[in-house]
């Protein structure tokens, strides 16, 4: 089959879930039995948002082969078989940097540089780039909203692209449909003016998504299809869900998108869809009885996205084992200002950079530890159960990481040596994937099951080998390392009921159908956590 192409533009205002809808619209295409390719192109100027702060730009999404990605690629990854890597977003940062480089190399001699077709052609060359063999659609979310002026090479692109494939293309609009609760209307202005914008560029899409709060009137569906020059039957609306993400899929797929799709698409033979792994996992969500709660240590938790990948990968571990699993936010820094610890469950000490935070995640680290309630840390949560152990059991009062306090006498943890002199902040890391090797007759072994695996990282902050020996030898178990370095990769405290530090990030790898173990393991332990606390306090009344 010749390859088609979807394009997904959002209209308004960014924050409507382009990334959800992107992804379930390729999770519904996998489902007709085809094979899907992602790309995500982002109009800002940062080469990627390695450096941007989570405040800003929500998680920062690592791939496989060490790319910094947009967090929608994590959608991508939970929602589908794709491969996902590096080139599957790009960013005007890298388009512009590519194409100035060709010009001082003397590639484009004698042509004046332009955005188009300079600029226009390196946004297709990407897309193309970005498909994986056997594609046979790819789907291409644009980031940001029309009328951005950063959007305007983007949207050229994808409309020269129709010309060049005009019986293999899918537009997709989302667009925002307010309700005002003063005058108990829905309104569809806002959507009237991004189709209007659309238009101004040349594009008039196949399907409008409305993103609205309620299931929106057949009145208001009609109105975007009268202004948007779009058939009735192509204007759905995606509510806001009430129970989970994987609704959406379900949703679009009960709208018909597939034969839709396929009819654009002139797909033969149209195969309709299957939202049965959807179906089968709200079904779980709707069932959930038993509830956990769990501390979130971490200093950007009033920006909901920044730890997108950790909450999915809680939920999804819960969602498998009838747990529901209830986040409770503990700021680390307001724990440094006297605020006491809150009682849970479970705990979970989220990565993070700079000192901001940091003593706070050790009280955590030190009351899980002596209280035996589990906890689980994540990258810089490694780091600071480490530090923590090395103050308190091995007595090593100053014991610091580099990061924090670059002048300490003790430095438990220190920058990795190959990094040693770098002061350029953007792409120095580990990133990506590394193996670990998994220590026998430890608790991540039993929870992994394997000698071997493979994880993916984003630090530049590592465990002093020069402190294992003693920490080991004073219980600090070091249950996974980097085969050919001994890089400490993961910790536990073997006689406590669940105390494990990863520097890695499993949450990468977790997916609502097949969640990961150590997530899996995790909340296992909290639900145990919880039973002992409601057995312990019926003993006592
Ligand atoms: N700041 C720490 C480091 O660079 C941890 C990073 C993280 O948690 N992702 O090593």
């Amino acid at each position: 089959m010749q390859g088609r192409f979807i394009f997904i533009t959002g209209g308004v205002l960014s924050s409507l879930g382009k990334g959800v809808i992107a992804a379930s619209i390729s999770s519904i295409i996998e489902s007709m039995g085809l094979n899907v390719s992602i790309i995500k192109l982002d109009p800002y100027l940062n080469v990627d948002p390695g450096t941007m702060s989570p405040y800003q730009h929500g998680e920062v999404y690592v791939t496989e082969d060490g790319g910094e990605t947009d967090l929608d690629l994590g959608h991508y990854e939970r929602y589908t078989r794709c491969k996902i890597s590096k080139k599957s977003n790009a960013t005007a940062g890298q388009i512009l940097d590519y194409v100035l480089q060709k010009e001082r190399k003397g590639d484009y001699l004698g042509s004046t540089v332009q955005v188009i077709p300079h600029v226009t052609d390196e946004i297709k060359r990407r897309i193309q780039i970005a498909q994986q063999p056997g594609t046979d659609i790819t789907v291409i979310e644009v980031g940001g909203t029309v009328g951005d002026i950063e959007s305007l090479p983007f949207l050229e692109a994808i409309r020269q692209m129709r010309c060049d494939h005009p019986q293999h293309c899918c537009n997709i609009h989302l667009a925002y449909v307010p309700f005002l609760k003063s005058s108990g209307e829905t309104k569809t202005k806002p959507a009237q003016h991004s189709l209007v914008a659309l238009r101004q560029v040349g594009i008039i899409p196949d399907i409008v998504i409305c993103r609205s709060e309620h299931p929106l009137p057949f009145e208001s569906l009609k109105k975007i299809s009268l202004f948007g020059n779009v058939p009735i039957h192509a204007v759905m609306d995606q509510p806001d869900v009430e129970r989970a993400l994987f609704e959406v899929p379900i949703h679009l797929k009960k709208q018909k998108i597939d034969l839709l799709l396929s009819q654009i698409l002139k797909l033969s033979p149209p195969n309709p869809a299957n939202a049965s792994i959807w179906e089968s996992l709200l079904k779980k969500e709707i069932e959930l009885r038993t509830e956990v709660q769990i501390g979130v240590v971490g200093k950007y938790l009033e920006h909901k996205d920044a730890y997108k990948s950790v909450f999915e990968a809680l939920h999804h571990a819960g969602l498998n084992q009838g747990v529901k699993v209830r986040l409770i936010e503990i700021d680390a820094e307001k724990l440094e200002n006297g605020e006491e610890i809150s009682e849970v469950d479970a705990y979970i000490i989220m990565g993070g950079f700079g000192p901001r935070g940091f003593e706070g995640k050790i009280q955590v680290a030190a009351h899980a530890r002596t209280r035996l309630i589990p906890c689980f840390g994540i990258c810089l949560g490694l780091q600071v159960m480490t530090i923590e152990y090395a103050r308190t059991v091995l007595g090593l009062k100053t014991a610091h990481s580099t990061e924090m306090a670059p002048d300490t006498d003790c430095p438990v943890v220190l920058s990795l040596s190959e990094c040693k002199n770098v002061t350029q902040l953007g792409g120095t890391m580990r990133l990506g994937s590394y193996p670990c090797l998994v220590e026998k007759k430890t608790r991540c072994h039993e929870i992994y099951k394997k000698d071997l695996i493979q994880e993916r990282h984003r630090h530049r902050y590592e465990v002093n080998q020069d402190y294992i020996d003693s920490l080991e030898s004073a219980g600090l178990k070091i249950s996974g390392r980097h085969p050919e370095t001994g890089l400490t990769e993961m910790v536990e405290i073997t006689d406590h009921p669940w105390y494990i530090g990863v520097q890695f990030h499993p949450e990468f790898q977790s997916k609502a159908f097949a969640p990961h173990p150590l997530f899996f393991s995790f909340i296992q332990a909290a639900l145990e956590q919880s039973k002992s606390k409601i057995e312990c306090g019926a003993t006592a009344t």
